[in-house]
């Protein structure tokens, strides 16, 4: 155990798996060198997700975080799907059987800020703009040159190299992981308002507007989140009270991709740099932190070889089920979008069907991590 835990472990990314991979490591004893090419954590009001699922306050229970995290979030106690304004279908994840509502809201830029605080109890604090820029040599014992602000370079060779460094990583490229997947050809849009007053942050609803679907979900007390389709969607919202800001607006094209493998020799991938998919089903971040400390876990174990075929399993179901999620909410054919409305007020009758809805959002269609006694 001494000798692997006087491993060198070099972290490429400092989002919510990189974060979470360190510390993960740091409470099993276990130092990494943590480097990040942006200047510090995701800006709170630039958080992309704000979905955190069971499974995730599953996994960061040991840590202490998810009780931060309850500390801050907000439970989703119901999702509504509409048509044209008329509701099709409420899902009541009170109804969910789990230790953990099956998923809180919480912006991603604060659940970092969460990551590292308790990460800087272990003395480890990431070195932001701090880039890999290339990765050669052996996968075995990769060699790294980081390229730090102002332009100096090092040189490292550790004993393993994790590229936790989102979809456009630098590790998962220099290291030849083939990405294969596709774009879809619908783009999505989103802006987050801040309103005077307080908004009802119990619910998310998804409104079909055929064509094209507009959602919206809480940020924080005052803020919501819309998301949609269409371009001009910013008109269509019902405001539920005056706009005191537009905090952000984004716009994102969406593709489902997977590495083949997860690891060859001494480099491993996490999270966005190893899977892409849609936002639908909030199941990104919580899959590369689930990755991270599956990685922890193995590397403490010393069966860090075994990472990969351990969790491809789950990385296809994600992808699996959020490209049908996303099929099922940007169909544009009138026949089908009419099917689906006369459907989707029935399959809530449907034996189980609720059930295993709420199963998949809490993260809990993956294998359970088998270090957790009884963990859902
Ligand atoms: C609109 C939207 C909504 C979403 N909602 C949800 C949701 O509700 N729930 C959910 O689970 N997921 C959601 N996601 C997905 C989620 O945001 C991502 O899956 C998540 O950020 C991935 O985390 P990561 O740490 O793997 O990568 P990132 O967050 O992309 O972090 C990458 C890190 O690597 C660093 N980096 C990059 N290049 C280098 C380099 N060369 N060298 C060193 N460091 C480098 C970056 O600075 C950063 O620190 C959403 C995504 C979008 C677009």
């Amino acid at each position: 155990m001494e000798e692997r835990r006087g491993k060198s472990i070099l972290i490429a990314g400092a989002g919510p798996t990189g974060l979470a991979l360190a510390l993960e490591l740091a409470r099993r004893g276990f130092h990494s060198r943590l480097v990040a090419k942006s200047n510090g954590p995701t800006p709170v009001s630039e958080s992309r997700a704000l979905g955190v699922n069971a499974r995730t306050l599953t996994l960061l229970e040991a840590s202490g975080v998810s009780a931060l995290i309850l500390a801050k979030a907000r439970r989703l106690t119901q999702f509504r799907i509409s048509s044209a304004g008329k509701r099709l279908l409420t899902i009541d994840t009170e109804t969910f059987r789990g230790h953990y509502c099956p998923v809180h809201a919480l912006p991603q830029g604060e659940t970092e800020r969460l990551l590292l605080r308790k990460l800087s109890a272990f003395g480890i604090v990431p070195e932001w703009s701090t880039e890999v820029s290339t990765v050669s040599g052996d996968i075995e014992k990769p060699v790294v040159t980081l390229t730090h602000a102002g332009g100096l370079s090092e040189t490292v060779q550790p004993d393993m190299l994790i590229g936790a460094d989102g979809a456009h990583s630098v590790v998962r490229k220099a290291c030849g992981f083939a990405f294969p997947g596709n774009a879809i050809e619908s783009r999505f849009f989103l802006a987050d308002y801040r309103y005077t007053q307080p908004v009802d942050t119990g619910f998310i609803e998804m409104n079909f507007l055929n064509p094209g679907v507009l959602g919206h979900l809480p940020v924080n007390e005052d803020t919501l989140r819309y998301i949609s389709t269409i371009e001009d969607f910013e008109s269509r919202i019902d405001h539920p009270h005056a706009v005191r800001e537009r905090t952000w607006g984004s716009e994102f094209g969406i593709s489902f991709r997977h590495v083949e493998t997860m690891s060859r020799g001494n480099v491993f991938l996490a999270g966005d740099a190893a899977h892409v998919h849609s936002p639908a089903g909030a199941r990104g971040m919580n899959l590369g932190i689930e990755d991270a400390c599956w990685l922890a876990w193995l590397i403490s174990q010393g069966r860090e070889r075994e990472y990969s075929n351990l969790r491809m399993p789950a990385v296809r179901t994600v992808l699996k089920d959020t490209r049908r999620i996303t099929t099922f909410i940007t169909l544009r054919n009138p026949l089908l979008t009419s099917l689906r409305a006369l459907l989707l007020p029935l399959v809530s009758h449907v034996p189980g069907f609720t059930a295993a809805m709420l199963r998949n959002v809490s993260g809990q269609d993956t294998p359970p991590p088998p270090w957790i006694p009884n963990a859902q």
